[in-house]
């Protein structure tokens, strides 16, 4: 079962349950859009792996099973994850 995570790990922006801009690695290392896509380039700085949209929980299920409330902030040191990023980005997630 998935944690969902209450923020981007990189940029600390809010990504509650229902947000629909939260993206998850294998992992679930949890970041926005704009740092998954975007700063990432959909290369995972921690496992190399891809992101995807992160599936909201619906309202009675989140009742029952409720959100993580534990912020996991570690910014990542931009130079590391430009070469982790180049060193991934042209190969396609089923093959990396
Ligand atoms: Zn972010
Ligand atoms: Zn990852």
């Amino acid at each position: 079962m998935l944690e969902i995570r209450p923020n981007c790990e990189h940029c600390n922006k809010d990504l509650p349950n229902n947000s629909t801009d939260a993206m998850i690695c294998t992992f679930e290392c949890t970041y926005c859009k704009e740092c998954a896509t975007g700063v990432f380039e959909n290369v995972c700085p921690s496992c190399s792996g891809n992101f995807v949209q992160r599936p909201i929980r619906p309202s009675k299920m989140i009742e029952k099973y409720p959100a993580s409330t534990t912020k996991v902030f570690k910014p990542k040191d931009l130079e590391q994850a430009k070469i982790n990023t180049e060193k991934f980005i042209n190969i396609a997630p089923e093959k990396r």
